[in-house]
């Protein structure tokens, strides 16, 4: 499951835990994006906070790992790139990529559609305030997953933290700690130093 994870919130560990047990996966492997490619220009804290959070997130999940393919990658992030390096370390897995429905309606403009279709079984899960749609994508590589409906997002939960609002709940509480500890989402001039 790739995703910018500026937070990790609830939303993305159900949608995970969803089609873990729906496709019968041995893991969930979460893969923190490098600069994002559909957010250049934004302002996405630094990779390594991303990836701490998403570690802290998923510590308790003995089926959930965190990667670091995408962070290590010099460039912007291409999910043809991700899976491709996820498949030099696991020669032999099936692979599922989870997305969210926004993330889905995206998927034609990415890169080497026609390679990802042959890397991946792409799973793509309902997400409140979004309309779910694969008429365009191949049938036989995307399956439509009706998940909870969590109506939570990273970057509300941003706007949350830099307003003093709680983002308790929304998502793990380490993952609380960690933005309280860092002072990420908020101005203070030293934030996110590590
Ligand atoms: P932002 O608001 O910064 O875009 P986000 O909450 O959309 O953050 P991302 O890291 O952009 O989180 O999303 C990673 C993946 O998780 C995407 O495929 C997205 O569609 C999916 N996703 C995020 N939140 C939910 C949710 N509440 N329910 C289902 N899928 C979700
Ligand atoms: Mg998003």
């Amino acid at each position: 499951m790739g995703g910018t994870f500026d937070p990790i919130h609830h939303g993305h560990l159900v949608a995970a835990s969803e089609v873990a047990a729906r496709f019968d996966l041995d893991e969930v492997v979460f893969v923190p994006t490098g600069q994002p490619t559909f957010k250049q220009g934004q302002d996405v804290s630094p990779s390594e906070h991303r990836y701490l959070m998403t570690v802290i997130a998923t510590a308790s999940n003995p089926s959930f790992t965190t990667s670091r393919v995408d962070i290590d990658r010099v460039g912007l992030t291409f999910t043809v790139d991700t899976l491709r390096d996820l498949r030099a370390e696991r020669p032999d897995v099936d692979f599922f990529f989870i997305t969210g429905a926004d993330a889905i309606a995206q998927i034609l403009s990415w890169k080497d559609t026609d390679e990802l279709w042959q890397m991946a079984h792409f799973v793509a899960v309902t997400r409140p305030g979004h309309t779910l749609s694969v008429d365009s994508l191949p049938p036989d590589v995307v399956s439509v997953l009706e998940i909870p409906a969590l109506s939570i997002s990273s970057s509300d939960c941003r706007a949350r933290a830099r307003d003093g609002q709680p983002v308790w709940y929304l998502v793990p509480d380490g993952v609380v700690q960690h933005i309280a500890k860092y002072g990420l989402y908020s101005d203070a001039t030293v934030r996110g130093a590590l």
